[in-house]
């Protein structure tokens, strides 16, 4: 047995394949706010919070002090034997925050958990309140939700369907308001107003009574690229969701926990609030694997009334993740990272806008707060995408990581709906670091700008 581990993949499986040729990758070291520093001093900074997890930097003094209070007390106890004060912190500064109608939380170890729990009590409700008829959730296309096969099942993902497809249920979806590339003859709000006519047709031929649960990103993640739909795409969608009696699940594990510049991303559009809420990642900023559903009392009580919910981890309410999830909502409240997301948010939009005017690859930027995307096109006139053998975003996070940018990016379905960055620092960035991180991204995308002529 070899006493290092080799470099490259090493003996794990690889998640989410790199092609065989790709370069090794650096081994991290440490962290240190925006930055992350691998074994040879290289420092990449974090233009992406990880997979949109790392909210509050890196090597977080705070959160670190956190982690060694608690484990000198109590790292492990299993909730239906102990409480926890952690479990009971995390759950009332998330209640507080998530606001009214959201004020229950189940806690668990991500956002695929998240989802899964999310859909599970959902159905668990309909059955004790005399609807077990509703079972089918309607999802997007495109849209992600998480791996597990209940989560994926749900999610808009040709490509991971053509593989898992015969494994799960197959559920209806109907198509994202997508605001970049339209169909022809349409605005982005007819187009909008055409894919909330789409969910109360499928709920319709469906059979109302049928449907339990529409699931949507509200501000989308990876799989559209950072997309808003208009408000009136919001506001349709809440009054069919509640016309025929079918929940409405807002997947906010990317956007939740002050990323789009308010606590949720539900809270930009108050007058269409979801019944259920999901988080995960900026919920512990990556320093533990948490996740948690959001529902109303009235939904618990529901449930409890008729013995509890029928469901659970070895993982609930995990005390160490929950303490840190505690003290990452401390830190979001008294470092007001919130306003930070929605003040460097509008900073960073404004100069990704001004790059896209000098770049040639940039044809659309998008997102709120700091969950911005930039779609990387091979003419702007056209809006063409690269071409498939050009691997664009696997080449443009190489060559990310040799310019000190650490990029997430990946082409979905195999590039049907495009390629994009997402530009989604952590959410204690400063004026400065916009600006280096803007001014690295160009330089990157002048490289690759120079190897598509060559
Ligand atoms: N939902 C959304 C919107 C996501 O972006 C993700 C992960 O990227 C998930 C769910 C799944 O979360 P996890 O990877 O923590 O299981």
């Amino acid at each position: 047995m070899p006493t290092t581990a080799p470099k490259g993949p090493g003996y794990g499986l690889q998640a989410f394949s790199r092609p065989v040729d790709a370069p090794p990758l650096p081994r991290i070291a440490r962290g240190e706010g925006i930055w992350l520093i691998d074994t040879e001093g290289n420092r990449y900074l974090d233009a992406s919070s990880g997979p949109v997890a790392s909210n509050l930097g890196h090597g977080h003094p705070r959160i670190i002090a956190a982690i060694e209070a608690q484990a000198r007390q109590a790292v492990f106890a299993y909730p239906s034997q102990f409480e926890s004060a952690a479990n009971i912190e995390f759950a009332e500064r998330l209640a507080r925050l998530a606001g009214p109608g959201l004020d229950r939380a189940f806690v668990v170890s991500g956002g695929s958990e998240a989802v899964e729990s999310a859909i599970k009590f959902v159905r668990q409700h309909a059955v004790v309140t005399g609807q077990a008829s509703r079972w089918k959730v309607i999802g997007r296309q495109p849209g992600y939700h998480g791996n597990t096969l209940g989560a994926l099942g749900v999610s808009g993902d040709a490509h991971a369907h053509e593989i898992f497809g015969p494994m799960m249920r197959t559920v209806p979806r109907v198509p994202a308001p997508l605001t970049y590339r339209l169909p022809p003859n349409h605005t982005v709000e007819s187009h909008a107003r055409n894919c909330a006519a789409a969910l109360d047709e499928a709920i319709r031929s469906e059979g109302p009574e049928t449907v339990l649960a529409f699931i949507m990103e509200p501000v989308g993640g990876l799989a559209t690229g950072a997309l808003v739909a208009p408000d009136i795409y919001h506001a349709l969608v809440r009054e069919i969701c509640t016309r025929h009696g079918v929940k409405l699940i807002f997947d906010e594990v990317m956007s939740g926990a002050g990323r789009t510049g308010r606590f949720l991303a539900a809270d930009h559009w108050p007058g269409a609030r979801p019944d259920i809420a999901v988080l995960a990642k900026g919920l512990s900023a990556g320093y533990a694997p948490l996740g948690a559903a959001l529902v109303s009392a009235e939904m618990v009580q529901a449930v409890n009334a008729a013995g509890g919910f029928m469901h659970g981890f070895t993982y609930n309410a995990h005390v160490m993740n929950c303490a840190v999830g505690a003290a990452v909502l401390r830190e979001v409240e008294e470092a007001d990272l919130v306003g930070n997301a929605a003040r460097m948010g509008s900073l960073l939009r404004d100069r990704l806008e001004d790059l896209a005017s000098r770049s040639a690859l940039i044809g659309d930027v998008r997102g709120k707060g700091l969950l911005l995307a930039v779609e990387l096109v091979a003419d702007k006139e056209t809006k063409a995408m690269i071409p498939l053998e050009r691997v664009a975003p696997e080449r443009v996070k190489a060559l990310g990581m040799r310019h000190g940018l650490a990029l997430y990016c990946r082409r979905t379905s195999r590039g049907a709906y495009g390629d994009w960055l997402m530009i989604t620092p952590p959410l204690t960035i400063t004026a400065e670091e916009v600006e280096l991180l803007v001014g690295r991204l160009a330089a990157v995308l002048d490289d690759y700008a120079s190897e598509l002529r060559a």
